[in-house]
């Protein structure tokens, strides 16, 4: 691993990377897409199961990527099962201010997915890692939108 993106690695992203959370396909599926980040070969297929109440009741990925991608689809994840599609919207502008430097002061983002997002957010200084960490979040709106594939470029 070169130098420059050794601070990347944290403790949290490794984590996520090696043993990625939600990472199977669920039982009932309604909405799916697959992600694809061809700077990198980041793949990944994303699949909901979304409810009548519009509330996120399942979620899994499968695919391969580099340890940012998968860490940054194994956070969010965690952080959007049980949420409500409105809020997933909402934490995907986050995410994407994170990201690339924009406005992240959003009180209403809880403590825990700050501190997520914040450890994935060293991608900013890092254009081309800024893909592999966003790749899992565009490709949930491309599932939300029910368009089947999305890449990065
Ligand atoms: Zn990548």
């Amino acid at each position: 691993m070169s130098d420059d993106l050794r601070d990347l690695y944290q403790d949290l992203i490794l984590d996520h990377s090696k043993h990625p959370r939600n990472f199977a396909k669920p039982g009932q599926v309604n909405h799916e897409a697959l992600g694809h980040n061809p700077l990198c070969g980041d793949r990944l297929a994303l699949y909901l199961y979304v409810d009548d109440g519009n509330i996120i009741r399942d979620i899994g990925f499968q695919g391969s990527g580099c340890a940012i991608s998968v860490a940054s689809a194994s956070m969010m994840t965690e952080m959007l099962k049980g949420k409500p599609v409105q809020e997933a919207e909402h934490l995907f502008d986050y995410m994407h201010a994170a990201c690339t430097g924009g406005e992240t002061n959003d009180a209403t983002i809880d403590e825990d997915a700050r501190d997520r997002i914040e450890a994935l957010a060293g991608v900013r200084h890092y254009p081309m890692r800024v893909k592999c960490a966003t790749l899992p979040w565009h490709t949930l709106q491309a599932a939300l939108k029910d368009e089947q594939k999305v890449s990065t470029e």
